[in-house]
């Protein structure tokens, strides 16, 4: 199976934070956090559709300004989510220049904020010189953000002294057809496999299904045909977690939101002899990170976003990071807590799996 996401880091991880995310199949990308971006390509810039800042500290937002000058000739919208204050913000920059032969322009810009229950909205259009027009509020539970034929964006909310949010893209769950066994059958394709599809993503097994062949059609239940006729897939998830506090909120949360995922990008800001500083500034250490991996099953860890102070040191955050990740440093011996955290980690993969005994 072809992945569906392709994440890479827009700069070196000594450099400001941006992760690109290509949609293989929409041919859109996504862009998750807006530090310096001169090195993304422009044509990378305009298939951008969504864009996801995690706060707006300068070294994740100050390329706001260039996405805009890329992206303003284009007759499509742009859609900018981030934590509550990010309107402002926007209106901010938006002040800051002069629109005043921009009328025939259709671009236009969404902005949401993800507060704790709803989802606060501003639209900023170039035609009308990006004044601020108001858009209703959208109740939302905690954790959801967007939701797409393509993907969904899941947020945790995480302690940098301020709210920071972290993003997880998950791809919905790939249901193949195997024609196999509609050949063997003599069962003809049409609309009922659509039907079939959205009764299994429904989780409802029993929607009758009429099934057309050279005869008589078949009658069957979507249970039994999903046993039968479907190879059902996870779908990819991609975490992207930066600047936080190590703590027992923000682990539980990161551990949830990262939990399985295929790639995960961590912060690290400091190596964990400077643990104390990290704590100061509310950033991780690449052992900590290490941690937070190992505890949320990943299958793969990328580490970045290293203080400058290390620089040519890059090789220490990864074998710290890795150490801890495959458990031959074990944060849990030195912090209280976090072994708690790992259990509660333990049993909900035994729930995912079904249940399995206790290793
Ligand atoms: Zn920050
Ligand atoms: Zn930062």
């Amino acid at each position: 199976m072809k992945s569906s996401f392709r994440p890479s880091l827009v700069n070196g991880p000594f450099q400001d934070c941006a992760l690109y995310v290509a949609l293989r199949w929409q041919g859109d990308a996504l862009l998750f956090d807006l530090g310096r971006i001169d090195r993304l390509n422009p044509a990378n810039c305009l298939r951008l559709s969504h864009v996801f800042v995690s706060h707006t500290h300068m070294d994740h937002f100050m390329g706001f300004d260039q996405l805009l000058r890329l992206t303003l000739p284009r007759d499509r919208e742009l859609t900018v989510s981030g934590p509550p204050g990010l309107i402002d913000n926007i209106a901010g920059k938006l002040a800051g220049y002069t629109w005043n032969l921009t009328e025939s322009y259709l671009f236009r810009l969404i902005v949401i904020e993800r507060h704790e229950q709803h989802l606060a909205r501003a639209s900023f259009r170039a035609a009308s010189g990006f004044v601020r027009e108001p858009m209703s509020d959208v109740p939302a539970p905690p954790g959801a953000l967007i939701e797409t034929a393509g993907f969904r964006i899941e947020t945790a909310t995480l302690n940098h002294r301020i709210p920071c949010l972290a993003f997880a893209v998950v791809e919905p769950r790939h249901l193949n057809v195997r024609t196999d066994v509609l050949e063997a059958r003599g069962w003809e394709t049409g609309p009922w496999l659509s039907r079939l599809k959205a009764a299994i993503r429904a989780d409802d097994d029993t929607v009758p299904i009429v099934i057309p062949t050279a005869g008589e059609p078949i009658r069957l239940d979507a249970g039994a045909l999903r046993r039968e006729l479907v190879d059902d897939q996870p779908g990819q998830r991609i975490a992207y977690v930066v600047d936080t506090l190590f703590d027992v909120e923000s682990a539980e949360r990161i551990i949830g939101l990262a939990r399985a995922a295929d790639v995960f990008y961590c912060e690290s800001r400091f190596l964990d002899a400077d643990r104390d500083e990290a704590e100061k500034r509310h950033h991780l250490t690449a052992r900590q990170a290490g941690f937070l991996a190992r505890a949320a099953g990943v299958r793969r860890l990328e580490v970045f976003h290293f203080s400058p102070r290390y620089q040519g040191m890059a090789q220490a955050f990864h074998m710290e990071a890795r150490a801890e990740y495959i458990g031959e440093t074990r944060l849990e011996d030195e912090v209280p807590w976090a072994g708690a955290l790992l259990d509660e980690g333990r049993a909900a993969a035994r729930v995912e799996s079904n249940g399995g005994g206790r290793s």
